[in-house]
């Protein structure tokens, strides 16, 4: 994908792939924050992550995702209203989830401002704070456990079911975020329940045309969260960011592999 850079006027600006700011710098006591999104990044390719956070090469900018956005935006809206009633989503009894509502605390909109604040906890002792924004979070009336909860939007063919969805390669990163969720709301002291949720949103592509309007199904996939990885892997995070390795490049990224086509014809 080609990607011009523009200011904050839109108009087009010279690329430096690199940033001045908000680049960690292992001498300094100050805090720096490292997102799920990034935390992600260490996952799934460490060389990348090295160089975004600690030399702040900056990888090109991908377009927002609007379509998905607008959805996550009604939902919130739509969940807000049961959070001021205290009642359960017309969703939930299908599901057996009367006893689910959505979890009202005061400082609920900066958890899911993932720009400006997020979900928040220290990694140890360390100046290292671990960021996350989530989308909603419910509350289980009979054990007063809080619940994580991620809105996926898409449009896909095949029916939305528990088992294909959480197997399918695609989805392992959402895994990783709702975990990440759930480790972060244990920091901050809350009960959290085992089981947190995707409401999956399939837009219908079978019907006769669009006329203004897309259908959605809307499919609630629970899924068993698993935090007790995650603070093992934060550790090798920060041992990586306090050192001077750059790590090996994943071998089956298309971006890498592209990078090094393009040098070997600029080089003829
Ligand atoms: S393989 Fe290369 S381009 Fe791909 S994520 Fe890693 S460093 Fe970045």
């Amino acid at each position: 994908m080609i990607s011009l850079k523009r200011n904050t006027k839109y108009e087009l600006t010279p690329a430096k792939g690199l940033r001045s700011r908000n680049i960690y710098n292992p001498s300094s006591k100050a805090d720096f924050k490292i997102s799920r999104g990034k935390f992600f990044d260490f996952l799934t390719c460490q060389r990348c992550f090295y160089l975004d956070r600690v030399k702040g090469v900056v990888s090109p900018s991908l377009p927002g995702w609007s379509l998905n956005a607008a959805t996550d935006e009604l939902l919130k809206k739509e969940f807000d209203i049961c959070r001021e009633k205290r009642q359960p989503h017309r969703l939930f009894p299908q599901y057996d989830l009367e006893h689910i509502i959505p979890f009202d605390h005061p400082d609920l909109n900066k958890w899911r401002d993932s720009l400006r604040a997020g979900l928040m906890s220290r990694h140890r002792d360390t100046n290292i704070i671990l960021t996350g924004g989530v989308d909603d979070i419910w509350i289980n009336t009979n054990t007063e456990e809080i619940i994580v909860v991620d809105y996926k939007s898409q449009a896909n063919r095949r029916p939305v079911e528990v088992w294909s969805y959480l197997s399918s390669v695609y989805h392992q990163g959402y895994k990783v975020q709702l975990d990440f969720y759930a480790y972060l709301l244990k920091k901050m002291k809350f009960k959290v329940a085992k089981t947190g949720y995707f409401l999956v949103c399939n837009g219908n592509k079978e019907a006769n045309g669009f006329y203004g309007n897309m259908k959605f199904s809307e499919t609630l996939i629970p899924y068993d969260t698993s935090t007790d990885w995650i603070e093992k892997e934060v550790d090798k995070m920060y041992d990586l960011m306090n050192s001077t390795y750059l790590p090996k490049h994943n071998t089956s990224c298309e971006n890498c592999a592209y990078a090094a086509r393009r040098a070997e014809f600029e080089n003829l």
